[in-house]
């Protein structure tokens, strides 16, 4: 449940207008709401559930997508109040997810591309995730000005190895893998050295990257194999990431390659806008294609009582390309 920020007019439109939702744009209906309403806002992929209130989303598979009405990016979608069931509780910030049987749309991971699961992912290493800029407002007001760098968002599937007390192991987003001839990570592990350069290091260490290239995600930057570009160097021992230029220094010695690196000296703004538009830019692996986005992070670590301070923006140009 969240407030309308703000209504503004979209030029050349009578029947719409343009609301702002905590960092969100969209469009909705005009005269529905009211600047400082309460509303139900679900964002970009929201799997809404096959009931008449969503019967509009059918077509689309019944998933929340970036749209562009009139000129106008829209992200999400606002429901009125009336809505919700007459028992609900009225609260702002109120997570009505569960209420309305929505769910997050996942793309599918291919099991051909990682192969067969060791295990679950290990409970030593953070799993690779970033937050969406968008709900951020309070973070970025905290930390404006701090001195930051910025990576492309690559579009793959993530994958993490790493050296622990001895052993070596390689993991998709959410499990361990089993080295089989089949397992793609695998593969560019052994392809990579990355065995052998981990252990000469004599710590124990993970590396998190994006897998991208044939098979993976429609292969957008048209690669004819497949390859890993690096985000994160994580101190196992310590539970800390690397700083910056830590974590660049190891890729040089490594000689691994890291994700394209848009800026090394961004100064943080708190103005969502201004790092939507600063997202929109084509990807420096392939002029030919929109990036995704790109993951903001502070040059010296940071960690909130929310987590580490790193997130995504993510170009509505590629989603409306893409998805
Ligand atoms: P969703 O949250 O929509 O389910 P997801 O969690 O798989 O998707 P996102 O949250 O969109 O992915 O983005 C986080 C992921 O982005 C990370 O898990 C990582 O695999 C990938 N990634 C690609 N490029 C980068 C980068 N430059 N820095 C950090 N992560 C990156
Ligand atoms: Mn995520």
């Amino acid at each position: 449940m969240q407030r309308i920020k703000s209504l503004e007019p979209i030029e050349g439109a009578d029947a719409i207008e343009k609301a702002t939702v905590l960092g969100w744009q969209l469009v909705v209906k005009k005269g529905e709401f009211q600047a400082g309403d309460l509303c139900v806002y679900c964002e970009i992929d929201s799997l809404m559930p096959d009931k008449p209130p969503f019967e509009f989303l059918k077509p689309r598979a019944m998933r929340i997508r970036t749209v562009r009405l009139r000129g106008q990016i829209s992200q999400g979608i606002c429901f009125p109040l009336s809505m919700l069931p007459p028992d609900a509780e009225i609260n702002e910030d109120a997570d009505v997810t569960e209420m309305l049987g929505i769910v997050k749309y996942e793309p599918p991971v291919p099991e051909s591309l990682t192969g067969t699961a060791k295990g679950g992912f290990p409970s030593f290493i953070p799993k690779t995730d970033e937050t969406r800029v968008q709900v951020l407002q309070e973070m970025l007001s905290k930390y404006k000005g701090t001195p930051c760098y910025v990576t492309e968002k690559l579009d793959g599937t993530s994958v993490t190895f790493f050296i622990k007390d001895g052993v070596f192991g390689v993991c998709s987003r959410n499990l361990e893998l089993l080295e089989t001839s089949e397992s793609v990570p695998w593969k560019i592990a052994r392809q990579l050295n990355i065995e052998t350069k981990l252990r000469a290091l004599n710590r124990n260490l993970a590396l998190q990257g994006e897998l991208i290239g044939a098979g993976v995600q429609g292969n957008k930057y048209k690669l004819k194999t497949q390859a890993v570009f690096f985000f994160t160097a994580f101190d196992i021992d310590a539970y800390r990431f690397l700083d910056y230029a830590d974590f660049a220094a190891m890729m040089k010695h490594l000689e691994l390659q890291s994700v394209p690196i848009a800026s090394t000296a961004f100064e943080l703004t708190d103005d969502i806008d201004e790092l939507v538009s600063l997202s929109v830019a084509r990807s420096q692996l392939n002029a030919a294609v929109w990036r995704e986005g790109v993951v903001i992070r502070p040059l010296q670590e940071k960690t909130d009582m929310m987590g580490r301070v790193s997130f995504k923006v993510i170009n509505p140009e590629f989603l409306l390309k893409y998805d």
